[in-house]
């Protein structure tokens, strides 16, 4: 009789003691309980931008938007090691916000009005400017220079929609899922230039499998005002991301950022925006 009695108080116990690790563990309701303890947040980035968006073939991820996500999410709570990284390609980075794939984006995402109807933006985070990366013997220089040449750029930004629109109506436009993919075709001559952020370009540029291959026109043919971007609707987050980049910017760290990815490519890259403030 005496036994039976321990052994129900034991399950009441073992009871207890499980429903306790489902509450506090990974329910696999992710990104929403940060530092109270083993959940994940997951963010997404580009795969293929050195020095701002990089898996490494060690499988480490490195570059500016990496280390601007990495601080924002330990403002929201967030260790390092509580990071899942998501790539995000262009084309796809509303509809992963929509779907609730990612709680935000840092992946070279510039704010403007098509896509502020679909999400929201923290930021702006950094400001770049849209350029043209040919060969190093290319005699391309401007864009009227790109008439009836073969340009290459990414579905689903606006660097290959600033192209249609003014910048170059008149080049062949290819559009690839991803800026590696462009690399590779300006190298072997499928294409004759390729065009995105000066940003982005400077980073493959200085690659050193690239190195002395290509050169940029330096043309600043628009301003991409880099944002963070979040589910519509999702204003706490806009404004808790706000506040961490301020932070990132008050504390050093924006600068550090900055100097360590950007410096081995050479990128000249402008201060840091204000907020809220987009560069039109
Ligand atoms: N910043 C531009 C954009 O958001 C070009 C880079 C990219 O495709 O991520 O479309």
């Amino acid at each position: 009789m005496k036994l039976r009695k321990v052994t129900a108080a034991s399950a009441a116990v073992l009871a207890l003691a499980l429903s306790a690790t489902a509450c506090g563990g990974d329910d696999g309701n992710d990104s929403d309980s940060g530092a109270s303890g083993g959940s994940k947040i997951k963010i997404g980035i580009k795969y293929d931008q050195p020095g701002l968006g990089l898996k490494e073939p060690d499988g480490s991820f490195s570059g500016f938007d990496v280390d601007v996500a990495t601080y924002v999410a330990k403002q929201l709570g967030y260790d390092a090691n509580q990071i899942e990284w998501v790539e995000t390609k262009s084309a796809d980075r509303e509809n992963a916000l929509a779907r609730g794939d990612v709680k935000f984006i840092a992946a070279t995402y510039s704010i403007n009005d098509e896509r502020k109807a679909k999400v929201d933006f923290a930021g702006p985070y950094l400001l770049a400017h849209q350029d043209l990366l040919v060969k190093s013997d290319s005699d391309i220089t401007k864009a009227t220079d790109l008439n009836g040449k073969k340009l290459c750029s990414v579905t689903g930004s606006t660097s290959a929609q600033n192209v249609k629109n003014d910048i170059a109506p008149k080049a062949q436009l290819k559009e690839l899922s991803g800026y590696s993919e462009c690399v590779a075709a300006l190298q072997s001559g499928a294409v004759d230039a390729l065009t995105t952020d000066d940003s982005i370009l400077a980073g493959f540029a200085a690659q050193d499998k690239y190195k002395g291959q290509f050169k940029l026109a330096g043309l600043k043919l628009s301003n991409e005002n880099y944002g963070v971007g979040v589910k519509k609707g999702d204003t706490a987050t806009v404004n808790k991301i706000n506040d961490a980049l301020e932070k990132m910017v008050s504390d050093g760290a924006w600068q550090k950022a900055v100097d360590a990815n950007f410096g081995p490519a050479d990128y000249k890259n402008e201060p840091a925006p204000k907020i809220g403030v987009i560069v039109k």
